[in-house]
């Protein structure tokens, strides 16, 4: 199995191909990291109050909540808590209903699992029985995205509750709700009844703070107690304690920037509709837009523009498709305008 290749390290362009939030965080973020003493940098960062302003973000008790260096460090922790093999010989296995986001492939992998990966429909609509067929004695996590990424396609619920009454009582299913402030659903309320049910967060997305790696995991504290121990102790920086604070007191910024995700959304469709390109419907800050073979014309194209989208031919089930963020209202317009020009200007 290779290795993650991060995408290039392109910034001087506009960077719709990691689903960031490319209006960046609330100016309450920049004035409260301003405000940083010297003092506070020099010690070690105290977490209780960043924990309860995220508990009661999220509606839950604080000792549901484990902060985390980005919901990335979240995942590898999990993956190293629930998937190293504790017997020599035994592999233990993740099920993951593919498109997914690689990296629960690649964190498999460190871990020493093996990944049990299903493979999509057409219309990328959940494949509840095919999920519950890949589960196994020795399945250890279930790596569910709801909405999911590429595809930006929700799940229901519904199948969350099937699939944590069919694990094995040492397996937990993980929900990764990375983008889940898009679709205003979430399963955080009936993580009460299934205690084997862990939510990953990050406020990487909606609240514009990837730069600053934090995320959380919600879980029943004697389910997420196993992967604290796989978290490196202060992992989470003084920056990024204070900047959730911040950015939580701020919630007008989040609306301002749901609201033109939708917007983006209705004007990406419109676009695709008008160049003949078909699109899945997404819950998401993203788009995932099957050009067929326009795909690397039109990635290529509009990287020479100066306008930054993901080709995901090569993940299953995407062949042809181009993911693209839809986020500022501005900034989906000048996408949208250099997707045009390069169609045009193909042979
Ligand atoms: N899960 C999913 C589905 C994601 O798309 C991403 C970010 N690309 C993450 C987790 C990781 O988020 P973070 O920036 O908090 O590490």
């Amino acid at each position: 199995m290779s290795h993650y290749q991060k995408p290039p390290e392109l910034y001087d362009g506009l960077r719709l191909h990691q689903n960031e939030n490319t209006g960046g965080c609330s100016p309450k973020v920049i004035e409260a990291l301003a405000r940083l003493r010297a003092d506070e940098i020099g010690f070690y960062p105290p977490y209780a109050q960043a924990t309860d302003a995220v508990a009661r973000y999220l509606g839950v008790p604080a000792d549901r909540i484990t902060l985390t260096n980005g919901l990335d460090e979240g995942i590898m922790a999990l993956s190293v808590a629930y998937l190293r093999p504790s017997v020599a010989d035994l592999v233990l296995e993740a099920v993951v209903p593919e498109p997914a986001f690689e990296i629960f492939r690649f964190d498999t992998a460190v871990a020493g699992g093996n990944l049990v990966q299903v493979m999509p429909k057409p219309d990328f609509s959940f494949p509840l029985d095919d999920v519950l067929d890949a589960i196994r004695p020795r399945t250890r996590v279930v790596f569910l995205t709801n909405p999911n990424n590429p595809t930006g396609v929700a799940m229901p619920l519904e199948a969350i509750r099937a699939i944590a009454a069919r694990v094995p009582s040492e397996a937990i299913v993980f929900v990764d709700e990375a983008y889940a402030e898009f679709a205003g659903v979430s399963f955080i309320p009936e993580l009460e009844t299934f205690p084997n049910v862990v939510v990953g967060r990050t406020f990487s997305k909606a609240f514009g703070l990837a730069g600053l790696r934090i995320g959380c995991l919600v879980g029943a504290p004697d389910t997420v107690d196993a992967i604290r121990r796989a978290v490196p102790v202060y992992s989470v920086n003084i920056a990024a304690v204070t900047a959730i604070q911040a950015a939580l007191q701020d919630l007008d910024h989040l609306k301002n920037y749901l609201r033109q995700v939708d917007e983006s959304k209705a004007l990406l469709y419109a676009a695709c509709e008008g160049m003949g390109l078909t699109y899945w419907k997404s819950s998401s800050n993203f788009v995932l837009v099957c050009a067929g073979d326009r795909t690397d014309a039109l990635v290529k194209g509009a990287f020479a523009r100066g306008v930054y989208i993901r080709d995901r031919s090569t993940e299953p089930g995407c062949a042809g498709c181009i993911r693209i963020g839809a986020g500022i209202v501005e900034h989906t317009r000048r996408c949208i305008a250099v997707m045009e020009e390069v169609l045009c200007a193909a042979p």
